[in-house]
């Protein structure tokens, strides 16, 4: 039967491929892909031959009527992302959403995200926790920092590493200095680095030299 695949890829080290993965794209009649360059690299890996079109937030909007189609008439699709799990702080949600309207059937295959490992990690409570992606960049993020002092739940951040020190700052000065928290750098790859301590001394640490790398923070809750 038709249906729409999401399939998580690995965030750095190749064997976190799972194997259901490689057979489902394997199956598929056809893989959309964020960056088509980037997964041609991974499908060449895992000696995957299908075709595949790019879909990224610059154009899921307009491909979704067309896409919708293709799954009525009969074909499978599968999603991936250039790391992790599509939706999560990528493209995915719009499509999976259409689908569910369409009665189209959903899969999404259980596999790697940067936010669970940082989260587990930390060592911070994972009972409850709210995950909030990327802070606004601009417009909205004091707001959304103040809104973040009262969260009694660990919270998890994907954060670039030119934002890091000042999101520890701008949280510090909002959730105070000796809140704990934990940052994972790199995960899965050869110079994976997790940091733990309050927020004075991530500060701190990541102030003595350039931070580089992908980066999740986790964050105590208000105590
Ligand atoms: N869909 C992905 C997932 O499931 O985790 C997230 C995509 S989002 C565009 C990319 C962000 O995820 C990075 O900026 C970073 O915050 C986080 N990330 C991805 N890979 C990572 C890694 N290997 N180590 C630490 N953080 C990572």
């Amino acid at each position: 039967m038709s249906k729409l695949y999401l399939v998580p890829t690995p965030i750095g080290n190749l064997e976190d491929m799972t194997l259901r993965a490689i057979r489902i794209l394997k199956e598929v009649d056809i893989i959309l892909a964020e960056d088509t360059r980037k997964t041609g690299n991974l499908l060449r890996h895992f000696e995957i031959e299908k075709p595949m079109f790019a879909h990224h937030k610059f154009n899921e909007h307009k491909a979704l009527p067309s896409l919708i189609e293709r799954i009525k008439g009969g074909e499978t699709i599968a999603l991936v992302s250039d790391a992790g799990t599509p939706a999560i702080s990528d493209p995915g949600f719009l499509i999976a959403r259409a689908c569910i309207e369409n009665d189209i059937e959903i899969e999404t295959l259980p596999g790697p995200t940067a936010f669970i490992p940082a989260l587990v990690n930390s060592g911070l409570p994972n009972d409850r926790f709210s995950f909030e992606g990327f802070l606004p960049q601009k417009k909205g993020r004091q707001k959304r920092i103040q809104e973040l002092a009262s969260e009694q739940k660990t919270m998890v951040f994907y954060e670039s590493p030119y934002r890091l020190v000042k999101t520890l700052t701008q949280l510090a000065e909002v959730l105070g200095e000796e809140r704990n928290a934990s940052v994972s750098r790199e995960l899965t790859k050869i110079h994976e680095e997790n940091v733990r301590g309050t927020l004075k001394e991530l500060i701190e640490y990541y102030s003595k030299s350039t931070v580089k790398g992908e980066i999740v923070l986790i964050v105590e809750g208000n105590r």
